[in-house]
């Protein structure tokens, strides 16, 4: 690895943008990241950053059960983010579908989409739960950057979500 890339690691290891995708959560596991953010839990000192487009951002934080509703617009999203990325799955629900699990409603769990690199769990997690995993996504993050570009998950074709 030349100099330049081991700035960039060290760099991307030190300040990485956020993006917060709700994937249907009942909102419990947001409170808690945007809690996780503030002055309080100091996620400055991580160098973290909640950014609002995912062509910004380093990690996606994701919390629901993913409904079917939000499967496409995930796997855009996680498709607009450059890499070197890594996911964050938030709360028990994009692990499991935790007390939803029967819904019809969902297309659960996370992983059956896109891959996942840190979960985080708890109903909700607490914030100081949350910025760990963040930071252990920061390392993915600065050992994934000399390596090859994931193929990005394709979004469902229209007639495909119809079925
Ligand atoms: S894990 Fe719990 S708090 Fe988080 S979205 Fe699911 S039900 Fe809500």
């Amino acid at each position: 690895m030349n100099l330049w890339k081991k700035l960039l690691c060290y760099s991307r290891r030190k300040s990485p943008w956020l993006f917060h995708m709700n994937s249907g959560s009942c909102n419990g596991c947001d409170i808690e990241l945007i809690a996780g953010l503030t002055p309080r839990y100091d996620a400055e000192q991580l160098g973290v950053k909640h950014e609002a487009s995912p062509r910004h951002a380093d990690i996606i934080c994701i919390s629901g059960p993913v409904t079917h509703t939000a499967v496409n617009a995930m796997k855009t999203v996680y498709g607009q983010v450059c890499h070197p990325k890594a996911v964050v799955a938030i709360g028990s629900c994009p692990a499991s579908t935790n007390v939803f699990i029967d819904s019809r409603v969902l297309d659960g769990p996370l992983d059956r989409h896109i891959p996942v690199d840190v979960y985080v769990p708890g109903c909700p997690p607490r914030p100081d739960a949350i910025l760990a995993g963040i930071a252990k996504a920061a390392e993915i993050l600065a050992a994934r950057a000399g390596q090859e570009a994931q193929p990005a998950a394709a979004p469902v074709a229209a007639e495909e979500e119809k079925a």
